[in-house]
């Protein structure tokens, strides 16, 4: 057995220089060595009663793969991470480990958890790079089912039908698979190659994947049950609807939602020179929002060339919704942040174009119903920065097109399909779940409803056929 490492902190990950990193797109951290990964793994106590297992919401087994780690048997660790997580690369990279796993990991109480989300990376990283994939061939049972979205949900979702042996097609709006993770992500946390190999997988195993095909525009739901025979149908199509703030000047030339800037850049390939795609060359740019993607609208931003980048939110650090790692990696590479403050209006000149966006400064005040401190304008203190481009990242609403054309599908008010636990919507046959369900969410949590609803689904047609 491997000698128990007592090491109070993690085995550190290295990482590019914030200088070099912030004017280039490639992986901002490279992952473990095999020896990082052993060292790491050896952290692990092994606890019999697994509580990290409960801060996962696909129940990856943490302990046994780690095992495997320390037993140098990295490809053991990768089956036994797949058994309940199809995107294990995806994950170790992009999951709020330290609100879901980690969070519960006995390690973590008096010091660092284990470092289970690099492990997961670590392990999925090797699978990718030394072993030749290949179908695994499943039983087939003739039954079929489609699923709306390529993103996290939508593959989760796939992956644990086709198990199961189910005729799966999945119809992707976008021109390839990945949903957020290909068009909101951007290269330097989660390549599309990733993306695209985690993907390849399930394709072996023979789930279809037909993109650009707009369900509700190109074909209906009711057309995939009468007309081509499928017997469930998955709605997993995301929250890409921006939000916006309302505010006075935000129709004008240089105002972006953080989801169209970050499309232009990740999927439309604008950080390549070898692509002709229209953004804007900014050179003082403001974001506003506190969020995971307000940091990657605000990191590309740099990447893309800007001198000065604001990040701009109305609450403090400690109410910031993004991941921590990545509010240190956005202030490394030069972020500025001015938290307490919140837009106005926007400024234009004669053409349009943006100048300046108006900023109130705020206090905060009592907590409101999401248990946040209220923030609160201070009277009088408006000021101007001078910025050339705004980037909108308060928020996403999922797309009204499917629930405008298929009757019966009960929402929220904002948009959000609703779901029982099992996530069975008002309509016989239609399940939901992830970001269409929840409004934008984390990835992990989104694979966790595919996986529900899997199980729904697989439980819906046996009843059916029996
Ligand atoms: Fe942790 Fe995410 Fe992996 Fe689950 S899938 S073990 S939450 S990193
Ligand atoms: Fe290992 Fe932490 Fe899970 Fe215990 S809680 S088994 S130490 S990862």
């Amino acid at each position: 057995m491997a000698k128990r490492n007592m090491s109070p902190v993690k085995v550190d990950m290295p990482a590019q220089d914030p200088k070099v990193r912030a004017k280039n797109f490639e992986e901002v951290t490279h992952g473990y060595t095999a020896e990082m990964a052993k060292e790491e793994a050896a952290r692990c106590l092994q606890c019999k009663h697994k509580p990290c297992v409960n801060g996962c919401p696909v129940n990856v087994q943490i302990p046994e793969f780690i095992q495997l780690i320390t037993e140098d048997d990295f490809e053991g660790a990768y089956q036994k991470i797949i058994e309940t997580n199809v995107l294990p690369a995806i994950c170790g990279r992009v999951c709020p480990q330290e609100s879901q796993c980690e969070a519960l990991c006995v390690r973590g109480i008096k010091h660092e958890p284990v470092a289970i989300g690099r492990l997961e990376r670590f392990v999925a990283d090797y699978h990718r790079e030394n072993v030749e994939p290949e179908p695994h061939n499943y039983e087939q049972n003739g039954h079929k089912v489609a699923i709306i979205g390529a993103g996290p949900a939508g593959l989760s979702c796939a992956g644990d039908l086709s198990k199961l042996g189910y005729d799966i097609t999945i119809f992707e709006s976008l021109s390839i698979g990945g949903g957020v993770l290909v068009y909101g992500i951007p290269e330097f946390r989660l390549p599309e190659e990733i993306v695209r190999n985690e993907i390849k997988q399930l394709e072996l195993d023979g789930v279809k994947l037909e993109v650009n095909v707009v369900i509700g525009r190109t074909i209906t739901i009711d057309e995939l049950f009468d007309e081509h025979g499928f017997e469930a149908v998955f709605i997993a199509s995301g929250a890409g609807l921006p939000v916006f703030l309302g505010i006075p000047g935000e129709n004008s030339v240089g105002v972006y939602s953080a989801n169209e800037y970050l499309t232009r850049s990740n999927l439309m390939k604008a950080f390549d020179d070898c692509y002709d795609t229209p953004i804007r060359k900014s050179k003082k740019v403001a974001v506003v929002g506190g969020g995971n993607v307000a940091m990657d609208a605000a990191r590309t931003a740099l990447r893309l060339g800007a001198e000065e980048v604001y990040i701009v939110y109305r609450r403090s650090f400690d109410e910031m919704p993004a991941r921590l790692e990545e509010i240190h990696h956005a202030e490394e590479e030069g972020v500025i942040f001015k938290n307490l403050n919140n837009p106005s209006a926007i400024k234009a000149d004669e053409n349009g174009e943006v100048v300046a966006m108006t900023c109130i400064q705020m206090e905060l005040g009592e907590p409101d119903d999401s248990g946040r401190r209220r923030p609160i304008a201070i009277e009088g203190s408006e000021y101007d920065i001078e910025v050339d481009t705004v980037i909108m990242s308060i928020g996403t609403n999922p797309n009204p097109l499917i629930k405008s054309t298929t009757e019966g599908l009960e929402t929220t008010s904002w948009g959000g399909i609703v779901v029982d636990d099992n996530g069975a919507t008002s309509r016989e046959g239609i399940f939901a779940g992830g970001d269409a369900v929840t409004g934008a969410a984390t990835v992990i949590s989104a694979a966790g409803a595919g996986k529900v609803a899997a199980a729904s689904i697989d439980e819906y047609i046996k009843s059916k056929n029996a």
